[in-house]
């Protein structure tokens, strides 16, 4: 069964000039468990299209399903990682890492919640920097408890834009593997933005590929390469 379903989605937005159309009848279908990249080049509607999904925006026509039901409002279920993570400096990185368990699990003993984090966080190679400050941690260890913080409360969906694309290159590759170990050791379904088409392919079992202003899917390529 398909997680994700996005039905003939149009959006435009409306500014000053007139409305500015940034996607055209998008049709896009994410079966449970699978790893959907999406590549397009900049301004071309990639960030609309995730807050469509995570229930921040609602489109002009067409609609967004989420297991069968329609996205009218955000979603507890829905984790986001962005290219600058925002992190709560006054907060150690267990702190951050365990804050959407707060929220969605309030009742959680804080024993639960601290071991739940920092199980992610020995998984992404953070052990020993659970006390730190986020200023204390470069830039591809915040990234790395960014995505533990965005899986910690099991969403159904880890919606990323532009996760990597701060970082330097060997960094960038290190993180994709670690995206990879994550996703072996708990799978849940994944949209990622990127510029990148080596990233796409690395990590997608799915590429769509957008192009033109509005976007409109120009193809979808189905990835099988060996892990
Ligand atoms: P991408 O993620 O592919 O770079 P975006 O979805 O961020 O594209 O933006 C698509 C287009 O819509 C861009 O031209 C952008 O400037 C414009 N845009 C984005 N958000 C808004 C907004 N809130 N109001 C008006 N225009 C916007
Ligand atoms: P980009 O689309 O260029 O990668 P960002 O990822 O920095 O831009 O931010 C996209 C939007 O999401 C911005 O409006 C930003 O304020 C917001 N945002 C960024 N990080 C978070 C977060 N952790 N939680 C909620 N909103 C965020």
């Amino acid at each position: 069964t398909n997680l994700i379903e996005i039905r003939g989605v149009t959006h435009a937005y409306r500014t000053k000039t007139g409305p500015l159309q940034v996607l055209d009848d998008l049709t896009i279908s994410v079966p449970e468990g699978e790893f959907c990249a999406v590549v397009g080049p900049s301004g071309c509607g990639k960030s609309t299209l995730t807050r469509l999904v995570a229930g921040l925006m609602k489109p002009d026509t067409g609609a967004v399903w989420l297991h069968g039901e329609r996205v009218t409002s955000p979603r507890k279920t829905v984790g986001m990682a962005f290219q600058n993570p925002v992190m709560l400096e006054w907060r150690t990185i267990l702190e951050n890492v365990m804050l959407p368990l707060e929220i969605v699990a309030p009742r959680m003993p804080r024993a639960d919640r601290e071991a739940r984090a920092l199980h992610l966080l020995e998984m992404v190679g953070l052990m020993g920097f659970e006390g730190k400050r986020p200023s204390q941690l470069s830039g591809g260890m915040r990234q790395r408890a960014s995505l533990c913080r965005a899986i910690v409360h099991k969403p159904d969906v880890l919606i990323m834009d532009e996760p990597f694309g701060a970082l330097d290159a060997f960094t960038r590759e290190d993180l994709w593997q670690t995206m990879r170990d994550l996703r072996a050791a708990e799978p849940f379904t994944c949209v990622l933005i990127t510029h990148d088409l080596r990233e796409s392919v690395f990590l997608g079992d799915q590429v769509i590929v957008l192009s033109g202003r509005p976007a409109r899917l120009q193809y979808v390529l189905n990835v099988d390469l060996p892990a």
